[in-house]
């Protein structure tokens, strides 16, 4: 087996409590599944504070960079944000994100297939729901601004998670599934998205 081919790329995917409770867990699974990407991990549980606050703090980069894009989530609609450090922005999201993560269940996935991490954020849709593109979960399902979350103080709630690089991926899987909790098996999709020969 060539495990450098494309179609062997991962993705973790959590449906949030929010999109449990609003018995969207079908609808999200859905979406992925008739993309052609493979399920090869599930479960459903609840979180320790500690396992969300590790997760969104696997990639050192995480504070700077979310902090910086609600930042410019406020200035493109002319806003004036309510903190100017990005890291101080983090530090707020960071205890509202373990109070949205752990109140209730949660179904943490793992999907493949050929640019699983892109064509899953590309399903997906952006972070704020209210900017997020129509036809995405997140611009289909939720109505959340930041303006919303900060004047509520909460965390967006927008679904799922899905994660946002290939390197951040490979460290969310091994965070959430031990290696035997992921599966082999064959799908019919795969000849037809796959085989050179078809
Ligand atoms: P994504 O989930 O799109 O990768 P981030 O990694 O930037 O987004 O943020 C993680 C999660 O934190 C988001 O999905 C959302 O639930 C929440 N969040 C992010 N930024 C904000 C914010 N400015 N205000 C409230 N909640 C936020
Ligand atoms: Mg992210």
């Amino acid at each position: 087996m060539n495990i450098k081919h494309p179609k062997h790329e991962q993705t973790l995917v959590i449906i949030k409590p929010d999109g449990i409770a609003r018995g969207l867990v079908g609808e999200v699974i859905r979406r992925y599944e008739r993309a052609g990407l493979k399920l090869v991990a599930m479960k459903m549980m609840r979180a320790t504070p500690d396992l969300i606050e590790k997760h969104y703090t696997l990639d050192p980069e995480w504070r700077r960079v979310t902090g910086e894009k609600t930042i410019m989530g406020y200035l493109d609609k002319g806003l004036k944000p309510p903190v100017e450090d990005p890291l101080q922005v983090t530090a707020i999201l960071l205890g509202r994100l373990v109070k949205y993560m752990t109140a209730g269940p949660l179904v943490p996935m793992v999907w493949q297939g050929a640019h699983a991490v892109q064509i899953v954020r590309k399903l997906t849709g952006g972070t704020e729901p209210l900017m997020a593109a129509v036809g995405t979960i997140r611009g289909d399902f939720v109505i959340d601004s930041y303006k919303m979350t900060d004047d509520d103080d909460r965390s967006i709630r927008n679904v799922v998670h899905a994660s946002g690089s290939v390197k951040e991926a490979q460290d969310e899987i091994a965070h959430w599934f031990k290696s035997n909790e992921i599966l082999d098996y064959v799908t019919v999709h795969e000849k037809y998205l796959y085989d050179p020969e078809l």
